[in-house]
């Protein structure tokens, strides 16, 4: 438009000089002298197309503004409207966006409501981690159970998967925030911050979402919040998480901490069923069980192995004397101090009451010499109990054993179990606090 003005400007103006000129040298030649008036007249007829033009410009001034506004009324509109498309498209992007994390939100919902041990927890989050959160480069879960002075805890999942390969991670100061406060903390940027971050993780952005769950006194129902864990992203970029990566991560942080629950309680009822409650050794079907499995692969291979019966010394006066909690915690005591001697493969249960029943893979010399250490450790525990009075009293326990091996003193289990049995008996009757092994057949 622009051009067609030019060019019509200029044929305009070119027209009107053209005209003007011919119309002086029309003068010049027909009058030929500037004095005379009639070459000044003659002159301004030929301005006058001149001046006519010059009214139509004015016109077009006037059209030219009008068209001037409309123009800028239907950019101003056009703006609006592009500026409203904008708006939907973000709209759209967004709900998009979140359309597309629904969908690992509700895989992960699933994979935890579904996990019945510690580490399907771990698969679900490490499993759906990479599409809720993308802009993470790194991810750590932790639980703070058995965690010790200098920050050490056991990882429960971590991506990538070697750096979980220690099973160790150590807290630093945003753990610790996160921790004590119970809430989900972000830094945009650890490196432009006071806060001291683990040397192997020098990273841009950082979102830790606290683990918790309602506790009251042992169980889970009612009661405060408490922190058990955390869920830790990381990504090199700074400023590299949003809201949403913030408001997911705490959401999946409470998920967890309650996936995490369910299967310390199926691990739990899991345990019932095949341990004692009171000592944490098998029971005794389930010792019947594998020691069955455990002696048909021993006879298989021709390895030995012993049976040995431990029978509490006077543990009825113990309880009589320092009451039943006390001889409840040196029950305790002597089934920790055989799970700790265990050979990987061996088993102990408790065979009924005081008595506890171990398989060792050992021939009965060795067997008896460790049994004989076993007893001499019991013999040093120190246990404290108040008498009547109140005041703590330093209290000594003793336990006697009966050995009996394969093959040298049966060749099946209730044989032997009966073998050493007998012999318990007789270290009973030569005074107790001593193993003694069964005759030979
Ligand atoms: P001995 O040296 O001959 O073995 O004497 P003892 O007193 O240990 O003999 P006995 O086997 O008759 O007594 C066992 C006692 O152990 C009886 C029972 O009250 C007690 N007892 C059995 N199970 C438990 C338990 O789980 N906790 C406690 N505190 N006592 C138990
Ligand atoms: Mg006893
Ligand atoms: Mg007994």
């Amino acid at each position: 438009a622009l051009l067609l003005w030019l060019i019509f400007a200029y044929g305009y103006l070119a027209g009107a000089v053209m005209l003007m000129f011919s119309g002086f040298l029309l003068a010049w030649f027909t009058v030929g002298d500037r004095a005379e008036p009639a070459y000044w007249a003659a002159g301004l007829v030929w301005l006058l197309p001149f001046t006519f033009m010059y009214r139509e410009g004015e016109q077009e001034k006037e059209a030219r503004e009008k068209r001037k506004l409309q123009r800028e009324k239907l950019k101003e509109e056009t703006e609006a409207v592009g500026r409203a498309i904008k708006e939907m498209e973000a709209r759209l992007a967004n709900s998009r966006r979140w359309r597309d994390r629904m969908a690992p939100l509700c895989n992960l919902a699933e994979d935890l409501l579904a996990a019945l041990r510690p580490g399907d927890v771990a698969s679900a989050l490490v499993g759906n981690l990479p599409q809720l959160i993308p802009s993470a480069d790194r991810f750590y879960c932790y639980r703070l159970d058995g965690v010790d002075t200098t920050g050490r805890v056991q990882m429960a999942a971590a991506l990538p998967p070697e750096e979980g390969a220690s099973g160790v991670y150590v807290l630093d100061e945003l753990d610790r925030t996160c921790i004590q406060e119970g809430r989900a903390v972000i830094s945009e940027d650890v490196r432009r911050t006071s806060v001291k971050v683990h040397p192997e993780r020098l990273t841009g952005s950082v979102v830790i979402a606290p683990l918790t769950m309602r506790m009251k006194s042992g169980t889970t129902i009612g009661g405060v919040r408490q922190t058990v864990g955390a869920l830790r992203v990381e990504a090199m970029q700074p400023a590299a998480f949003d809201r949403s990566d913030f408001d997911i991560l705490s959401v999946m942080g409470d998920a967890a901490a309650g996936a995490f629950l369910n299967t310390d309680l199926y691990i739990a009822r899991e345990q019932l069923a095949v341990r004692d409650a009171l000592t944490g050794l098998l029971l005794r079907h389930v010792f019947f069980e594998r020691a069955a499995q455990d002696m048909s692969r021993s006879r298989r291979s021709g390895a030995s192995f012993s049976v040995v019966m431990l029978d509490i010394d006077d543990f009825k006066r113990l309880n009589d004397t320092w009451g039943h909690t006390a001889g409840d915690l040196v029950l305790k005591k002597l089934a920790a101090i055989l799970l700790e001697a265990l050979q990987p493969g061996e088993i102990v249960c408790r065979y009924g009451g005081e008595e506890l029943t171990a398989l060792l893979h050992n021939d009965v010399l060795r067997a008896e010499r460790r049994v004989r250490r076993l007893i001499a450790r019991f013999a040093e525990e120190k246990f404290l109990f108040p008498d009547e009075k109140g005041e703590m009293r330093e209290v000594h326990a003793t336990v006697s054993a009966g050995i009996a091996a394969f093959p040298l003193h049966g060749d099946d289990l209730v044989g032997l179990i009966q073998q050493a049995d007998r012999a318990l008996y007789r270290a009973k009757r030569l005074g107790k606090n001593q193993p003694v092994t069964a005759r030979k057949r």
